[in-house]
């Protein structure tokens, strides 16, 4: 009992009151706003970059298209034919060495290129002239579908001589350098712009693309008198889709009356210290860290494993964000089967089935309040958008692994969203090859 009232006392900073999701709700919407304002864009943290994609797919469109994927986890060049809901794919995963992920944008793109190069030779399209649509999933300002300057490089590239160029000039310039290609990029989009798309192909109340992975960002379809930045043409249909950007939430200390002492350490240890402070409480890349970080806390207090840990627990890093997932998965708690299988691969040794409770409780508390988060992020979309139906497209290893978040999601974002607004999450499929080809698509038809 004793020990139950210890373990509560250092789990407490994890279960937050509804009210303190209405508020994140509140400043989440403040931020969106800045982002969209003319006067207050320049300072803002979330940066509501518009993607310059103004329609969702109709069902109609066809033809062969190209696409690459590039900052998930794979380097794609993908195949894909478009016949009303037919959608076939060929796609071929080609590795991008540490040189050249370091190395300069001109052996990156050259790389690319050979890339394309190898795969329209092996599927025969040597003379073709295709269309390319291209998922660059890095920070970007775009000034138009096709033209797109990168930010700041992250998730491991740093090539030379890239940041604040135009990534379709230097795809097209060694596309150039090869030779003998007729490819030609007529969109950049990122993945959730590919997830939203892939989406509405198919469901026409899609509007709004979440990627839940190694980070976690969205977009969603906004009226462009809602865009003080807008540039260009204000024809019909008068929206865009907005790249919210939304990870960096909380970067300027909005989030202060939420962050945890263990969201503090995992952030000082991160390489991008201070930024990125909302993905760093939600996404895979840094789950495992803080469940990490809370079991050590626990065990030091004499509270887990009869205070004997292990060098693999305390490693940084070491407890991946899977182990949640494959921890939560044991409902049955007589045995723990999962959980055991987890302390067993991290050398932990002297466990009691008390210890697994605990360390599911401590799992199932950050993986909640993550999902909470991310649904107070929809939340505030939705409630923006004021559309009775949407349906939001959900892409990435957490969403799609973790055995609770989509039941979370769907429970708080329902508590938080005005009465009579309706959703749906459903995940997307292959968003960053469809997607891509998908905005190709329209984009040839309106050349
Ligand atoms: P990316 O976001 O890079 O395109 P993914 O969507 O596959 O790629 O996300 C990778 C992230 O998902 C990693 O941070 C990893 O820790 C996390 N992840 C992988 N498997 C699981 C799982 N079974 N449960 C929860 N998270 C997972």
């Amino acid at each position: 009992k004793e020990r139950q009232r210890l373990v509560e006392n250092i789990l407490k900073p994890f279960i937050l009151e509804d009210s303190v999701y209405d508020k994140v709700c509140d400043v989440m919407l403040d931020n969106f706003n800045k982002g969209l304002g003319k006067d207050t864009n320049a300072d803002a943290r979330v940066k509501m970059f518009p993607t310059y994609v103004r329609s969702v797919p109709n069902g109609t469109e066809e033809g062969n298209f190209l696409a690459l994927d590039l900052g998930g986890t794979n380097f794609r060049v993908l195949l894909i034919n478009l016949n009303g809901q037919e959608v076939d794919m060929e796609s071929k995963i080609y590795l991008i060495p540490q040189h050249i992920m370091l190395g300069t944008g001109v052996q990156l793109f050259d790389h690319i290129a050979d890339c394309i190069y190898k795969f329209m030779k092996e599927h025969k399209l040597e003379n073709k002239k295709l269309p390319l649509g291209f998922t660059f999933s890095f920070p970007c300002k775009q000034l138009g579908l096709a033209e797109a300057h990168l930010t700041t490089w992250t998730k491991g590239f740093k090539c030379e001589g890239v940041e604040g160029k135009d990534i379709v000039t230097l795809l097209h310039d060694a596309i150039k350098r090869k030779g003998d290609m007729h490819v030609e990029c007529l969109a950049v989009i990122n993945d959730t712009v590919g997830a939203l798309m892939s989406c509405a192909h198919s469901d026409r109340q899609c509007g709004i693309g979440l990627i839940l992975g190694t980070g976690t960002n969205a977009c969603y379809i906004e009226r462009l008198e809602n865009v003080e930045l807008w540039d260009a043409d204000y024809e019909e249909p008068k929206q865009v889709i907005i790249n919210t950007e939304w990870g960096a939430l909380g970067d300027n200390g909005d989030l202060d009356f939420l962050i945890t002492e263990y969201d503090k350490h995992v952030d000082k240890h991160s390489i991008n210290a201070g930024k990125q402070i909302y993905e760093k409480m939600i996404s895979g890349m840094y789950m495992g860290e803080i469940v990490r970080l809370v079991l050590e806390k626990l065990r030091k207090n004499g509270l887990l494993f009869n205070g004997k840990g292990s060098e693999e627990l305390s490693t940084r890093g070491r407890f991946y964000t899977k182990y949640v997932s494959e921890i939560e998965s044991d409902v049955d708690e007589s045995d723990f089967k999962s959980t055991k299988q987890v302390f067993d691969e991290l050398n932990l040794t002297d466990y009691t089935d008390q210890d697994c409770r605990i360390a599911l409780h401590v799992c199932s508390l950050v993986s909640k309040r993550a999902a909470y988060l991310a649904s107070a992020g929809i939340a505030t979309l939705l409630n923006k958008m004021e559309r009775k139906d949407v349906s939001v497209a959900v892409d990435g290893s957490l969403y799609r692994f973790h055995p609770h978040f989509h039941d979370l999601m769907v429970e708080k974002i329902q508590k938080l969203i005005k009465p009579g607004l309706r959703f749906k999450l459903m995940l997307s499929h292959d968003g960053s090859g469809k997607g891509a080809a998908l905005v190709a698509a329209v984009a040839n038809r309106l050349k």
